[in-house]
C-alpha cells in the first residue's frame, strides 16, 4: 500500500486488536518513511459486515428514500444559510419589541 500524500510505499508498523471497539477488530499501523504520513487501516467487526450485509439486502425504495432525505436537508442547509443575513436583522428586530424581563410578574 502506498501513501496518500507521496504514493510512497508505507512501512507496516504492526497490527492491534481492538477489544473495546465494536464496529471495528483489528487496527494496522503504517507510516510513510517519505513525508511521516501515518495510516491507521480500521478492519470491520463482524457484527459491522453483518450491518453493511443487512443494508445492501434492503429494498433500493429505502436507500432512494434516505438520499432524498439527505437531499432535503442540504436543501435547508442552503436556505438557512441564504436566510441567515434576514434572520439576524428579524432576531434584533425582536428584541426591541419584546421588552419581557422574566421577573415582572413577581411582588415586590
Ligand atoms: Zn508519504
Amino acid at each position: 500500500m502506498n501513501c496518500w500524500h507521496c504514493n510512497n510505499e508505507l512501512i507496516w508498523g504492526g497490527d492491534h486488536d481492538m477489544e473495546d471497539e465494536e464496529d471495528y477488530d483489528i487496527v494496522t499501523n503504517l507510516s510513510c518513511p517519505k513525508c511521516h504520513t501515518h495510516v491507521d487501516v480500521y478492519h470491520p467487526s463482524e457484527r459491522l459486515i453483518k450491518e453493511y450485509e443487512d443494508y445492501d439486502k434492503k429494498p433500493k425504495s429505502f436507500i432512494e428514500n434516505a438520499k432524498k432525505e439527505q437531499k432535503e436537508l442540504d436543501e435547508s442547509y442552503q436556505q438557512s444559510k441564504r436566510n441567515k443575513k434576514d434572520r439576524t436583522t428579524s432576531e434584533k428586530l425582536q428584541e426591541e419589541l419584546e421588552p419581557i424581563t422574566p421577573c415582572s410578574m413577581s411582588d415586590e
